[in-house]
């Protein structure tokens, strides 16, 4: 799979994703990640790649030119449109589910805005969809972007050593994931659920769907309206409900 990035910033991500799972992708030839300085493409004297918003008010806003020609240098001679993302908190909310959809595309290109924001008509040109990372606005699409890589490149065959280590977690399945122990088997006095040292399969799957259950309804109720919750799963739901806190 491949990403081009297109940002002011390219250094922001060498930092941040040079040093992780996802570099190791990279090196395992499992991803493809290349930054490109939307800087690079401005024929602007002085390399600008910002003016005034027609609109007024503070603030400037990105340039179609240097982002049409960066893009260009990513798509023009390709025998398709990769699919192209514009980081930006008007779009719709990133979940687990986008992830995932997002991980069986073969080229994805993301533009990470900055300023004020950037010129609506080279959005119209080359964006395919728009993606928020929540209803708050931060200064730059870069963080966005990274989260976004970051979540799509370990839904990757061969980025994590097992399937099993993201279809049982939170939000895979539609509910957040069980709560897990690990060595030592007592700390400080506190030791961990029976069922998990009775090495009983089955009686280990059920304890892990019902605290599935039971830790989305604490924490965020309103994932089960959402989740694929069979007879068994709703009758547990509904005791839980009953029990008094
Ligand atoms: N003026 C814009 C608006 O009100 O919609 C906000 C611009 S914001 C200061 C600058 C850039 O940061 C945006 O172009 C976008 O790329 C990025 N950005 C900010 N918040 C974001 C969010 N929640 N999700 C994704 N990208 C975001």
């Amino acid at each position: 799979m491949k990403f081009d990035v297109l940002t002011l910033f390219p250094g922001m991500f060498e930092a941040v994703l040079g040093d992780s799972i996802i570099a190791r992708a990279e090196k395992a030839g499992i991803l493809d990640m290349n930054f490109l300085q939307i800087r690079d493409f401005s024929t602007n004297k002085h390399r600008k790649t910002d003016d005034y918003p027609y609109s007024g008010g503070g603030g400037m806003l990105m340039t179609p030119q240097p982002i049409y020609d960066a893009y260009q240098s990513v798509a023009a001679g390709l025998s398709y449109k990769p699919h192209t993302i514009y980081m930006s908190p008007q779009g719709a909310v990133f979940n687990q589910q986008k992830a995932i959809e997002l991980s069986k595309k073969e080229h994805i290109v993301i533009l990470c805005g900055h300023y004020e924001g950037v010129d609506q008509r080279v959005l119209d040109m080359i964006v395919d969809e728009e993606i928020s990372i929540g209803d708050f606005v931060l200064t730059g699409g870069e963080i966005p972007a990274m989260a976004v890589i970051d979540a799509v490149a370990r839904m990757l065959p061969g980025v994590l050593s097992g399937e099993a280590n993201y279809t049982n977690e939170s939000h895979y399945s539609g509910l957040l994931e069980y709560p897990q122990y690990t060595r030592p088997e007592e700390f400080m006095g506190i030791g961990i659920p029976e069922v998990l040292l009775s090495g009983h399969h089955k009686n280990i799957e059920e304890w892990k769907r019902q605290k599935a259950i039971e830790v989305t309804y604490r924490k965020r109720p309103e994932l089960l309206d959402r989740a694929e919750l069979d007879k068994k799963d709703l009758q547990f739901l509904a005791a839980l409900k009953e029990r008094k806190e």
